[in-house]
């Protein structure tokens, strides 16, 4: 089927301009400039390519540390908030709880309509007994690259944090690089020169800047202050509460456009009421705009990426072309996907169409509409 949609367009560039956008069989046949007046959806806000989220670790009640298969029903409801494709995040775990874990997710990848599921992001369980966040310590392992390398599919697995300070995480890192994982540092104590020994092994990217990492010193500046300098890559929840919004500005400015992929870490709680949730066995607290243990640490976020869109250019500055490019064109040059994070010719018609107040009107994944704004 080709059909057509036109109206304010993101293009590669960076530029936004009225464009017409053919569809061919589920991808972009062609862009040409100007609106075709025949083309059957015309859009009045911007037309931008679909969010890619890079953390996810449930939504909309369901866990998937709990549960792998309900990436599917997460999959479903994700285009309510622009996203066509994301990595469901496993936090750490019980050691044996793995492989069922692997094949679930396996099975709710395969039953997936909605978003794309892109493979799984494993969250530990190497990661610093220092830093756990919200994760459970007692299920924190170290490293035996032997494992490691068992145990991380890479046609399942696509990203693996851990702490690159750990005894043998250099070489962990190599190897689980070398089968085509994105190994991302993060839970970590590492100090800057540890930080950089890990970039060289293969490091392609930071979890959750500033969350679980030693804090931005002038003179220690740890991973924060190396992944500030340098040019790998790293997530940034830009909810104003993970991080303030001037430390947000700081990364925006550090970064720009090309180093810093907007993720939403969303919990279970996210798309549901104020209440009590479970985040990797353990129980969270969720209010209007915080995810929390009992003990007040923050555990995960309840922010959707149309929101971390808003709120990046309200705390930066930053234009409306830069925002959407950190929530689609950056993840997907990070995750090496060539088809998608791009509006041209050949890429997956994986598009969403933002109104004036850049609320999600129309999510299309793959040249199918899987959300409409009810009218
Ligand atoms: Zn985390």
């Amino acid at each position: 089927m080709t059909f057509a949609l036109a109206g304010p367009t993101l293009h590669p560039d960076g530029t936004i301009a009225d464009a017409t956008i053919v569809v061919e069989a589920g991808t972009i046949a062609e862009v040409t400039p100007g609106r075709d007046r025949r083309a059957a959806f015309v859009a009045t806000g911007i037309i931008a390519p679909g969010f890619i989220d890079m953390q996810v670790n449930g939504a909309y009640g369901f866990d998937f540390t709990t549960d792998g298969r309900t990436v599917a029903d997460v999959a479903a409801r994700l285009p309510e908030t622009g996203v066509t494709a994301f990595v469901p995040t496993v936090i750490t775990s019980p050691w044996e709880t793995y492989a069922g874990r692997l094949r679930e997710i396996r099975e709710g990848r395969q039953a997936a309509a909605g978003a794309e599921v892109l493979g799984v992001h494993l969250e530990g369980p190497y990661l610093s007994p220092r830093r756990p966040g919200a994760h459970n310590p007692a299920h924190l392992r170290p490293i035996d690259v032997a494992e490691i390398v068992r145990w991380a599919d890479p046609s399942l697995v696509r990203i693996v944090t851990l702490a690159p300070e750990l005894p043998a995480a250099l070489d962990a890192i190599r190897a689980l690089a070398a089968q085509g994982i994105l190994v991302s540092a993060g839970h970590s104590e590492a100090s800057f020169a540890q930080a950089l020994s890990g970039f060289a092994a293969g490091i392609g990217w930071g979890t959750h800047l500033y969350n679980t990492m030693t804090a931005l010193g002038h003179r220690e500046p740890g991973l924060a202050g190396a992944l500030l300098t340098s040019s790998v890559p790293c997530g940034l929840i830009a909810d104003g509460v993970h991080c303030h919004p001037a430390m947000v500005r700081l990364a925006y400015r550090a970064k720009g456009g090309e180093g810093l992929t907007l993720v939403t870490d969303a919990v279970a709680a996210m798309g549901m009421p104020a209440g009590r949730y479970i985040l990797g066995g353990r129980g969270v607290i969720v209010d209007a705009a915080t995810s929390r243990l009992a003990d007040g640490r923050l555990a995960g976020s309840t922010l959707t990426m149309d929101q971390a869109v808003r709120n990046i250019i309200e705390f930066t500055g930053c234009s409306l072309a830069q925002a959407l490019m950190l929530a689609s064109t950056t993840p997907a040059r990070v995750l090496g996907l060539a088809c998608k994070g791009r509006i041209a010719a050949g890429c997956d018609a994986d598009l969403v169409v933002l109104d004036d107040a850049l609320r999600v009107a129309q999510t299309w994944v793959g040249g199918k509409l899987v959300f409409e704004e009810a009218e």
